[in-house]
């Protein structure tokens, strides 16, 4: 993303090289914005659901596309609770084990995973953000060669 002008002093902003890449920057004296444009920290849960792996379908995504439950993390919040709370919030399950499995780049989302392998129970019931998901035995599930699906695989390679 891209802004023109600066949110602080409303002046506008310039491409300007800091720290070894181009930013947008503001000239105007006194200021000193920086549009540091980082990537944004996801968390990304592997549920495991009563011996099954449970992958959901955003109501954005064409059919046949499941994925894991995922999340931003709110300001002051730790990676491990950010994890738990997505997890109560899209599929309403309670999580009694949580596990780092990997961190991942997102490019083309401007993200960076921060993936859990995460044990949970409970009745699973799809907030609105969700169409529809599944559950797959371990031996079954396939890995996806992006994002959250790099986890997966490394998740694979570990159990086996
Ligand atoms: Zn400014």
């Amino acid at each position: 993303m891209t802004f023109d002008f600066c949110p602080r002093c409303a002046a506008q902003l310039y491409d300007q090289m800091l720290g070894g890449l181009s930013r947008r920057a503001c000239r105007a004296q006194g200021c000193g914005f920086v549009h540091w444009d980082n990537p944004a920290p996801v968390v990304a849960a592997l549920v495991e659901y009563r011996g099954n792996l449970l992958l959901a379908r955003n109501h954005a995504w064409p059919e046949k596309t499941f994925g894991l439950i995922t999340g931003f993390l709110e300001r002051d919040e730790a990676p491990e609770q950010a994890v738990v709370r997505e997890v109560s919030e899209e599929v309403n399950l309670v999580a009694t084990q949580s596990t780092l499995i990997g961190v991942y780049p997102f490019q083309r989302k401007h993200e960076v995973i921060i993936a859990y392998h995460v044990v949970a129970d409970g009745e699973i019931v799809l907030n609105e953000e969700l169409a529809e998901y599944r559950l797959i035995a371990p031996e079954k599930l396939h890995a996806w060669d992006y994002g959250t699906g790099l986890a997966v695989r490394d998740w694979l390679v570990a159990r086996a």
